[in-house]
């Protein structure tokens, strides 16, 4: 798909000021930039206490998602909106970007990007994550049924240890187990946590899982992807959208949807307002943010 400065009509910005609204960025859906930006206006709402006040990255796709895709954590392109961090949060790099407001979101919708990918701290805590990821990758081979299960089985391990979690689809081929923490102790304790967590499961039923990263020790298991926990790392935000054929969104559900969830990109930019069944008053996601879990307890039983 060829970026085009014809076409007065289509090429013209709209109300919202989005060029080349018509361009194609998913041919097999046939999904247009503007149909992404009008997904991300009707869930700004529900999407913005995900990225605030956290360092966010982007991945652009300006020739469509069939193209080269771009990887950005800092400024390289501005974009309305998208706001520069202090530079101290991170020494010895770029400053990093956030998003706070809905020009934020269209305005890096409108420069390309597709996916929002963040921290799991916050500006004020920049050190002192407030969530814990288990972010559950299928290897090659293992069916949906197995990976829904291995979902349950982590939900149960956290139940266990004290600690109550949500879930999401990652929009790809997986989901996300989310821990919310009050910001207590820093990324490298938290990380230790989630790479005990990842080895008790895989100790406990290796034919299932397995809690080290390389692809061929993945075949027919899920590597629990403790990694995400470490300090600046990112994992794919709720309700990003991504870049990959369907454009997939990463959906914040209820444990009871679990069954009823056929793929990791059950919902996508063209499916998602109609299961926004939260427009109705019923967040799946409502009490995660009123929930401020240690992780004290759970790390003595984990050792135990
Ligand atoms: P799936 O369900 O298909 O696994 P996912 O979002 O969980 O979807 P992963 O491959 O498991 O995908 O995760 C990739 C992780 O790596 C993301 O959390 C992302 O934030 C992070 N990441 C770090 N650097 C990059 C990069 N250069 N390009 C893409 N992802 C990156
Ligand atoms: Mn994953
Ligand atoms: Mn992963």
């Amino acid at each position: 798909v060829r970026e085009q400065a014809a076409a007065p009509s289509a090429a013209r910005a709209t109300a919202t000021g989005v060029t080349h609204p018509d361009r194609v960025i998913d041919r097999t859906t046939g999904l247009r930039k503007i149909d992404l930006v009008h997904y991300y206006e009707s869930v700004a709402e529900w999407m913005l206490p995900h990225l605030r006040q956290r360092p966010v990255s982007l991945v652009r796709a300006p020739q469509g998602i069939e193209g080269q895709l771009f990887f950005q954590k800092h400024s390289e392109t501005r974009m309305p909106g998208v706001v520069e961090l202090a530079a101290e949060l991170w020494p010895d790099h770029a400053p990093l970007l956030a998003i706070d407001t809905v020009e934020g979101l269209l305005g890096a919708t409108q420069m390309n990007v597709v996916e929002f990918h963040t921290w799991n701290s916050t500006v004020k805590h920049i050190d002192r994550p407030d969530r814990v990821v288990f972010d559950l990758d299928p290897g090659e081979g293992v069916a949906w049924a197995q990976l829904q299960e291995a979902a349950l089985l982590m939900r149960t391990l956290l139940e266990e240890l004290g600690l109550k979690s949500w879930l999401k689809t990652s929009g790809g081929k997986g989901l996300h187990v989310v821990v919310p923490l009050a910001p207590r102790l820093g990324s490298e304790a938290v990380k230790a946590f989630s790479h005990g967590a990842a080895e008790h499961m895989a100790r406990t039923i290796p034919q299932r899982f397995v809690a080290k990263s390389g692809a061929g020790r993945r075949e027919g298991r899920i590597f629990i992807d403790y990694l995400r926990n470490g300090h600046a790392q990112t994992t794919a935000a709720a309700f990003t959208a991504r870049a990959r054929p369907g454009l997939g969104v990463s959906m914040p559900v209820d444990w009871e949807q679990l069954p009823t969830l056929k793929g990791g990109a059950h919902w996508t930019v063209r499916t998602a307002r109609e299961y926004l069944s939260f427009a109705s008053g019923s967040d799946p996601w409502a009490a995660y943010w009123k929930t401020r879990q240690t992780l004290t307890t759970a790390t003595k039983r984990l050792m135990r």
